[in-house]
């Protein structure tokens, strides 16, 4: 079977649910590597397409101080990026976009990025889908509303991922 791998890199402020994202797209089938050449750990997840075999490396970058460093190598290897911010702080919405235009500077090649607003399972909303998805749009993101909680939406960042970077790449 055709196999293809595609890096994702997980940026947003800590605490807006990354970690909870991967995990509950991966629940118990993910299995964690170490790439020990530059000692971040990745999860592995792979999904049959059609008769493809699609390989997602999922890099999620916890911890801001730890990938300072670290940015430049992640943007440059990576084919998509997950840009998270929480629905109920809007502090998170403004930092995502600073990582955007970081991501946008910095890459190589065009990254695919999925802009994704958390926490719709919470009542105190402070950033509209309006505003989010109007941002999306002028800046040619994908855009999503999930809640890492519930799961609702989160499959559809990775299937759509999955659709959208193999035409930049
Ligand atoms: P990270 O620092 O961005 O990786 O965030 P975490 O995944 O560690 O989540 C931070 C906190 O937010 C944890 O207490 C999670 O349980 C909680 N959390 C994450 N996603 C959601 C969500 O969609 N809804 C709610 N209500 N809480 C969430």
């Amino acid at each position: 079977m055709e196999s293809q791998t595609f890096k994702v890199i997980l940026l947003g402020d800590s605490s807006v649910g990354k970690s909870s994202i991967v995990i509950n797209f991966c629940e118990d089938t993910f299995s964690t590597s170490i790439e020990s050449t530059i000692g971040a750990a990745y999860i592995l997840k792979t999904i049959n397409n059609g008769n493809k075999e699609i390989k997602l490396q999922i890099w999620d970058t916890a911890g801001q101080e730890r990938y300072n460093s670290l940015t430049l190598l992640y943007f440059r290897s990576s084919q998509g990026a997950i840009v998270v911010y929480d629905i109920t702080d809007k502090t998170t919405f403004e930092r995502a976009k600073l990582w955007i235009r970081e991501i946008r500077e910095k890459e190589e090649q065009k990254t695919t990025i999925a802009l994704v607003g958390n926490k719709t399972d919470l009542k105190e909303r402070l950033v509209s889908t309006e505003r989010g998805s109007k941002y999306a749009k002028e800046e040619d993101l994908l855009f999503f509303e999930t809640s890492a909680k519930t799961g609702e939406g989160i499959s559809k960042i990775f299937l759509d991922l999955i659709k959208e970077m193999p035409k930049n790449n």
